[in-house]
C-alpha cells in the first residue's frame, strides 16, 4: 500500500476508535452535577431543577452556611452535598472535585454559575475591581472547567459543562465594562472548550439570561432600588416593568434559566455543543435593552 493510503487507513481506524469511545447521553438520574454559586439565585434554582430530575448535586459556593442549607433542602448526604469553595482558588476547586468524587464517585455535569456584578462607568472602574470581576468569572470558570475536564476525561464517560453567561457578554451597553467583558470572556470559553473537548464526548454550552433576573443576590444590597430609581418606577413594580420591555411580556426568573440548563443536559440536546441559549423573553432577539 502506498504511504498516503496507509496514513488514511490509520487515520480512520483512529477516528473509529474515538467513536467507539463516545459515550451515549445518560439520564440525569444517573448523573452527578457540581454547580458553582449554588447557594443562591440562578445557581440554587439550577441545583433544585437538576436534583428534581434525579441528579446528585454538589452545591459549591463560597458561602458555606447557605450551601449547607441548600444541600439539606435538596435531600441531604445521599442526594446533595455542600462544599465551601472560592472559585478563585485552584486548591479549593481541586478539593471540591475530590469531595464530589468521595461523595458520589465523580462528576459528569458542571455548571459555571458563580459570579458577582461590578457594573460601573469606565472612569469609575478601578484595576482592583476589574481583577476581582475577571478573577471570579473569567479565571474562576476557566479553573473550574479545567478541573472538570480533568475528571471527565479520566472517567471517559463524556459530560456537560454549562456556563451561565449573559446577554451582557454579547450586547454592549454603557457602564458595564468589567462585568460585560468578563461575560464575553466566558462566552468564548464556551466555544473554545467545545472545540477542544468534543472528541471526549464533553459538550460545552452556555445560557444567556436577561441582564435583570430578580430573585437573586445580585438584586440584594439596594441594587433593585437603584435600578427602579434609574427607570423611574417603584421598586415593587420593577418585575412588571422588566416584563413589559420583553417581546413575550414575561419577566425572566431564576427558574426559567434553570429550565434551559435542564434542556441542555437532560439528553434531548445530545448533539448540541458550543451554543448559547438566550433566556431573556426575546430581549436580545429584538435588540432591546
Ligand atoms: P447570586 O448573587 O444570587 O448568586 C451568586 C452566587 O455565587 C452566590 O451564592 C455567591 O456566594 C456565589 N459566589 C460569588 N462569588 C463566588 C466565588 N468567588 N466562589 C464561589 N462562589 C461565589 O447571583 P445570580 O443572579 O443568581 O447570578 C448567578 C450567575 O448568573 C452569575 O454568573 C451572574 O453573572 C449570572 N447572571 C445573572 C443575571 C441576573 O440578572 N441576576 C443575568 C445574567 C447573568
Amino acid at each position: 500500500i502506498e504511504e498516503s493510503e496507509k496514513f488514511r487507513i490509520e487515520y480512520w481506524e483512529l477516528e473509529e476508535a474515538k467513536l467507539r469511545r463516545m459515550p451515549p447521553p445518560r439520564p440525569l438520574a444517573a448523573r452527578v452535577a457540581l454547580v458553582t454559586g449554588a447557594a443562591s439565585g440562578i445557581g440554587l434554582a439550577t441545583a433544585r431543577r437538576l436534583a428534581a430530575e434525579g441528579a446528585c448535586v454538589v452545591v459549591a459556593d463560597r458561602d458555606g452556611q447557605r450551601a449547607e442549607a441548600a444541600a439539606k433542602e435538596l435531600g441531604g448526604p445521599d442526594r446533595a452535598v455542600a462544599v465551601t469553595v472560592d472559585v478563585t482558588s485552584e486548591d479549593q476547586i481541586r478539593a471540591a472535585f475530590e469531595a464530589a468524587a468521595l461523595a458520589f464517585g465523580g462528576v459528569d455535569l458542571v455548571v459555571n454559575n458563580a459570579g458577582i456584578s461590578i457594573s460601573k462607568p469606565l472612569l469609575d472602574t478601578t484595576a482592583a475591581e476589574w481583577d476581582l470581576q475577571h478573577g471570579i468569572m473569567a479565571r474562576g470558570s476557566f479553573l473550574v472547567s479545567r478541573e472538570a475536564a480533568r475528571m471527565m476525561t479520566a472517567q471517559a464517560m463524556g459530560g456537560d459543562i454549562v456556563y451561565i453567561a449573559s446577554k451582557n457578554g454579547v450586547f454592549a451597553g454603557p457602564n458595564n465594562i468589567a462585568y460585560g467583558a468578563a461575560k464575553a470572556d466566558q462566552a468564548h470559553q464556551v466555544r473554545l472548550l467545545a472545540a477542544e473537548l468534543g472528541e471526549h464526548g464533553i459538550r460545552v454550552n452556555g445560557v444567556n439570561p436577561d441582564g435583570v433576573v430578580r430573585g437573586s443576590g445580585i438584586f440584594a444590597g439596594g441594587w433593585g432600588a437603584k435600578r427602579a430609581a434609574v427607570y423611574g418606577v417603584p421598586e415593587e413594580k420593577l418585575g412588571e416593568f422588566y416584563a413589559q420591555r420583553t417581546l413575550l411580556k414575561r419577566e425572566v426568573l431564576p427558574e426559567h434559566v434553570a429550565n434551559a440548563v435542564f434542556a441542555l443536559t437532560g439528553g434531548e440536546l445530545s448533539h448540541t455543543t458550543g451554543l448559547h441559549i438566550p433566556v431573556d423573553a426575546g430581549v436580545a432577539a429584538a435588540f432591546l435593552r
